[in-house]
């Protein structure tokens, strides 16, 4: 095997990473496997995982059960197009869905990655308005601080600050963005908390096709969590409207707010969700868009009675293998009674983070844990302390998170939040 050295510098010459410079390059810590919910580094120290992949090992790394079910469906096949074949591994993973969300989604679109799913539920969205005679429905209506992906029409409904909308914006479709909520979690939403996205789509409920929002938590633009009461008044609202609600639940789905999908907080269902992340475990890229009877049926039965989208790798084989072999490992256990321990583990163990100077909130739901800071990090700084102290987290902005594997140890996470209550105390006197 190559050495570190050569590795890294390879590394550094010509792999870009995730929203990095080729040039003002920040560190990376090359690893050499990963089992449960520890990551092992080449130079052989060990972090714990406070991450999960951005959201997607809900069940640890290197899980015996997911990886038979890998090298099972690897021995019959890895992949055939979906356009005209169709296989076990998929239909399985379908049934599941059906089964799993909201009754009235009813029609399971799959795909390679979360956003492109969003992008497939935009195009529902308006094809399904065409379909029914109103195509000037074309614009989408989405909320502040929100995060939806990066590709094209992911981008436009992303929060227009954060969301690199100065970068695009001659390329971009124009939406339309109501105030982030601020009704927080368990607290009642009020007329004036939801004025500004009410007023906004009765104004243009003739041009909106859709409203699109992350249900309960918006994730990467901020890690917020807002009421389930409002989440009820945007459908009772979109309903009024004819305007369909699209819920993107790839980063919430599968738990990780504490209910199955966070809809279910508010007891609602949309007419179209995307789910990404946690759905295959976090082995392979895999997301699915689901449709309501209603949209799939208005959608073919209008012109030209097709969906127009169809990816290559739509429904591979390997993914869906996996993908059931997570969900039905998911519900063999006792996931809820997980997340609420890592939910009061979290709480007590960020506690501390309440009284250091430059914090400015801290919050947790489910198996999240958001430490709010009054100003930016410099994440490189940062990291390179947790690194330090044993685990891995990767702040950004004014956030340092967790979202640990629903599998980990009571020890582990009490260990998480030492760490970053120890770092952000640091940091606090620098
Ligand atoms: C991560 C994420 C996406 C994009 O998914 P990718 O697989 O990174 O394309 C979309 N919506 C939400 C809510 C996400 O958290």
């Amino acid at each position: 095997m190559r050495g570190v050295a050569e590795l890294l510098a390879i590394d550094r010459a010509h792999a870009w990473h995730p929203y990095t410079s080729t040039l003002n390059q920040d560190p990376v810590y090359p690893v050499r496997a990963a089992r449960g919910c520890r990551l092992e580094l080449m130079d052989g120290r060990e972090l714990i995982d406070g991450m999960s992949s951005w959201w997607c090992a809900i069940h640890g790394y290197n899980h015996p059960v997911l990886n038979q079910a890998l090298r099972d469906q690897l021995e019959a096949m890895a992949h055939v197009m979906f356009g005209g074949l169709t296989h076990e591994p998929a239909v399985g993973l379908i049934e599941r869905l059906v089964a799993l969300t909201p009754a009235p989604l009813q029609h399971v679109f799959l795909c390679d990655s979360g956003s492109v799913s969003v992008e497939v539920a935009i195009k529902m969205a308006l094809q399904y308005h065409q379909a029914r005679g109103e195509p000037g429905r074309h614009r989408l209506l989405a909320l502040r601080s929100g995060y939806h992906g990066d590709t094209f029409g992911a981008m436009s409904v992303c929060d227009p600050v954060t969301g690199m909308h100065h970068l695009f914006a001659q390329a971009l479709p124009r939406q339309l963005f109501a105030p982030a909520p601020a009704c927080p979690f368990g607290a009642p939403c009020r007329d004036e908390d939801i004025a500004g996205f009410a007023d906004l789509l009765w104004e243009h409920r003739r041009e909106l096709a859709a409203v699109i929002l992350e249900p309960i938590v918006q994730g990467a633009g901020g890690m917020r969590f807002y009421s389930a009461d409002y989440l009820r008044r945007v459908r009772e609202l979109c309903d009024a409207a004819g305007v369909l609600l699209i819920a993107d639940e790839i980063a919430t789905g599968f738990g990780r707010s504490g209910r199955f999908f966070a809809c279910e907080h508010a007891g609602i269902s949309p007419d179209i969700m995307t789910l990404g992340k946690a759905l295959t475990g976090g082995y392979l890229t895999l997301a699915a868009t689901l449709a309501s009877r209603e949209v799939a049926a208005t959608i073919s039965s209008g012109t030209p009675g097709v969906f127009m989208h169809g990816p290559t790798f739509m429904g591979n084989p390997l993914a869906c293998a996996v993908a059931n072999a997570s969900i039905d490992l998911l519900l063999a256990r006792d996931w809820a009674g997980e997340v609420r321990d890592i939910q009061a583990g979290l709480e007590a163990g960020l506690a501390p983070c309440r009284g250091l100077t430059g914090v400015a909130e801290v919050r947790v739901l489910g198996a999240i844990g958001v430490v709010e800071l009054e100003r930016p990090v410099v994440m490189r700084d940062l990291q390179r302390r947790l690194v330090e102290r044993g685990v891995w987290l990767r702040p950004f902005g004014r956030l340092l998170y967790l979202m640990p594997p629903f599998v980990i140890e009571a020890r582990d996470l009490a260990r998480l939040c030492a760490a970053t209550v120890a770092v952000l105390d640091e940091w606090a006197g620098d």
